[in-house]
């Protein structure tokens, strides 16, 4: 029988057959090691790029950048620290303002690019003493000041998500607040909480959205648990900034009250995740399905949320000399974003691909079913907004329609 076997496996050639398979596995296994190793020297200089690109951006900031939080490294707040104020008042002069220039920062058409950074902190300056917030919360006139450099201190020379935004959103709730009257409406604790909460808002913006901190799983998302890390970590700056007494606003409010100033902060910052827009609008919209009550705290507090959200995203609503240029801001940060996606291998959004999006691509389908839609929406309650707010977004529509029939390709 084993002289058979002996025979059969001659005929195959079966112990060279085995010789060959082992020493293909062996040259396999081989290769999947070495695949292996690549595998994780890939990944290690994908970190090591990523390292590197924040290590030029930190080291670009303490240049470029003289709005800096005084922490040493730069790159990441810590919760220990305090934040503390780099300038003191004397380098932050003084600016009368005209009377043309004190009704004209009421309107939606202010021109938001006219302005220096000092010229931007006494705008804020005096729309705090004008909606009487100085007087309610007994402020130190000095520590608004200093809060309000702070705060300039502590946004980011980011192409979109910097302190001029910061402005833009606080000048179109000071817009609002006195096109719908809410100073009869609502009360001035409500209105400083609006105005504090655009002021804060973006604090401290790293000018990479929430998806890439949380697929990049940045220190950020790993401390907020990917839940809004971005807007938890503005609204943690901003109680930073309060919690030191040099820039504490609030230093004569007694607790309760800050403790419903910091709910409310909190709240309102919070409501600007744009993951959550639908959700606000559809609660908005069942609250507005009765008669809206000014008298009810529910209903308040959703109408404020709305309002952030309105200003926050209404740079279209500006005539369109003001309003284009914060497109290409916002384009190159996008831009910024994904390239760096592509590089550290992550997802990019078709929506911030340079090689996918044009100008009017990007504001017409944002125009359209974001903006008119919400702006309509809050007009229902306040129609008086609708020649000054809405009429322009049409307007804005309409020209980027134009624009896209002209130039179907245009970047
Ligand atoms: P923010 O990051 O400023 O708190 O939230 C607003 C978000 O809405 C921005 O990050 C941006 O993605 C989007 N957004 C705001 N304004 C515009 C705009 O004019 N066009 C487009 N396409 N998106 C906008
Ligand atoms: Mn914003």
């Amino acid at each position: 029988m084993s002289h058979v076997a002996d025979q059969f496996n001659k005929a195959f050639k079966v112990e060279e057959m085995k010789t060959e398979i082992s020493s293909r596995l062996l040259a396999l296994e081989r290769k999947l090691e070495i695949e292996g190793l690549k595998a994780v020297e890939i990944e290690k200089c994908k970190r090591d790029i990523s390292e590197i690109k924040d290590q030029i951006w930190t080291a670009q900031k303490k240049f470029v950048d003289f709005n800096r939080m005084s922490i040493e490294d730069g790159s990441s707040m810590s919760d220990e620290r305090k934040i503390c104020l780099k300038r003191d008042i004397p380098a932050y002069p003084k600016y009368t303002l005209s009377q043309e220039t004190i009704d004209y920062l009421k309107q939606p058409t202010f021109d938001i690019w006219h302005w220096e950074p000092n010229e931007m902190l006494s705008l804020l300056e005096h729309i705090f003493h004008e909606l009487g917030l100085v007087k309610e919360f007994n402020m130190n006139p000095i520590t608004l000041k200093r809060w309000l450099l702070c705060v300039q201190e502590n946004y980011r020379n980011n192409p979109f998500h910097n302190f001029r935004h910061c402005f833009c959103v606080t000048q179109m709730m000071y817009g609002m607040v006195n096109l719908c009257e809410l100073q009869e409406k609502i009360s001035i604790e409500e209105i400083g909480t609006l105005i504090i909460a655009s002021i804060c808002h973006d604090l401290d913006h790293p000018g990479y959205n929430n998806t890439y901190q949380i697929n990049a799983r940045t220190e950020l998302a790993i401390r907020y648990n990917d839940i809004s890390p971005l807007e938890n970590h503005h609204c943690a700056v901003a109680f930073q900034i309060l919690s030191n007494p040099e820039t504490n606003i609030f230093s004569n409010v007694d607790k309760e009250t800050f403790k419903r100033i910091r709910a409310g902060i909190t709240q309102l910052i919070l409501a600007t995740d744009m993951a959550r827009h639908s959700e606000i609008i559809e609660n908005f919209k069942s609250k507005l399905e009765g008669k809206f009550d000014f008298k009810n705290k529910e209903q308040i507090d959703t109408l404020k949320m709305v309002l952030i959200k309105c200003c926050d995203i209404s740079n279209e609503v500006r005539p369109m000399e003001v309003s284009e240029p914060w497109v290409d801001c916002l384009l190159e940060e996008y831009f910024n974003q994904s390239d760096r996606e592509k590089m550290e291998g992550l997802p990019v959004a078709p929506f911030m691909d340079r090689d996918k999006v044009t100008k009017p691509s990007a504001q017409i389908g944002f125009i359209k079913f974001v903006l008119i839609p919400m702006f309509e929406t809050v007009s229902k309650l306040f129609p008086q907004i609708d020649d000054t707010m809405v009429e322009p977004l049409r307007l804005a529509r309409d020209r980027y329609e134009g624009m896209k029939e002209q130039a179907p390709t245009q970047k």
